[in-house]
This record gives structure tokens, sequence and C-alpha cells, in this order.
């Protein structure tokens, strides 16, 4: 398999701190992903210099040890999610086969598969929301609330609506907008 090589920049920070970022056309959204910051060079180039470095201590947060706990947590609980997908696709298929012999315990499968599934559901976004508004924390103490507004709105801007993105693994962009509005 090919490994892509992405090109790799270094953006300065407060007090000369330096960190350095790769660039990779293929996403929208600024991204972590394997310890390593990837923007969309395009995208990142038209923000200002205030707002790059908001984006940057934002990414930088999903980084720090809580916040890849949070990501850890929220995978296992991704996983109860899809046990309970199983189930409940084993459920409805003995439920077809079953159809009329009125097998009852059958019901209990499905409701078990509801159940996984929406604590794993829960638990998903209670630890990628938390996740996501810690690291919106970060950008905030060290660019103060503007900067990291107005990267948000520039980063959303155009953005067709995607499920697991932009209302899963991310709280809406608005409601962190207006999270971030509340801080003193
Ligand atoms: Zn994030």
């Amino acid at each position: 398999m090919k490994e892509n090589v992405y090109e790799r920049k270094v953006i300065t920070l407060k007090n000369g701190l330096k960190q350095e970022y790769f660039l990779d056309s293929s996403i929208y959204i600024p991204l972590t992903r394997d310890g390593k910051i990837f923007v969309n060079e395009k995208r990142f180039n038209k923000l200002k210099l205030n707002e790059q470095r908001a984006i940057i201590y934002h990414e930088r947060g999903h980084l720090k040890k809580t916040n890849i706990l949070f990501l850890e947590l929220s995978n296992y609980f991704f996983i109860l999610l899809l046990i309970g997908i199983i189930f409940m696709i084993e459920a409805l298929f003995l439920l077809i086969i079953y159809i009329l012999s009125k097998c009852f315990p059958l019901m209990i499968i499905f409701f078990l598969g509801i159940s996984f599934f929406l604590v794993g559901f829960l638990g998903v976004l209670t630890f990628r929301w938390m996740s996501e508004i810690m690291c919106d924390f970060n950008a905030v103490k060290n660019m103060g609330k503007s900067s990291i507004i107005n990267a948000l709105k520039k980063a959303y801007e155009n953005k067709k609506f995607e499920l697991w993105r932009d209302l899963v693994a991310h709280p809406p962009h608005k409601l962190r907008i207006s999270i971030i509005k509340e801080l003193d």
C-alpha cells in the first residue's frame, strides 16, 4: 500500500512556541490523526493568522492525555453501539424466520440491541462532545473567544452536512459557538 506523503508546515504560536502541521487536500475541516495535525491548505490560508492559531490550539487540545482518553472511551462505546446494531439485525432476521411461531423471547434480543445501541450512542456522543469542547477551551484560553469563533464560522462555511462528522463526532458548530460565547 502506497503511503501518502503530506507536506509539513510549521506555525509560530504564542511566546514563540512552534507547532508542526501537515497539508491534506482531501479533508475539509482541520483534524488530528495519529498524533499529527492536518489542514486543508486552501481553506486554512484563507484564515487570518490569529484564526489559524486558534484552530491549531484547538487541534493541540486533541493531543493532550485526557483528550486522548476521551476519544478512546468514545471508541469503546462505539463498539457497544455496533453490538447493539448486530443484536437488532439478528433479532429482525430471526423474527422473519420465526414470524409465525410466536417466539416472543425474540423481542428480548431486540430490546437488548436497542439498549446496547442507545448506551453506546450516548457514550460516543458524551465523550466526543466533551473532547471537542475541551479543545475549544484550549483555543479560547490561548487566542481569545473571537479568533476561534470566526475560525469556526469560516471552517463550516459552505460545508455540506455530514451526520457523523457534524452531529456525532462534533457538537453542531453553532452550539460550540454559543458555549464559547458563554465563557467569561
Ligand atoms: Zn476537534
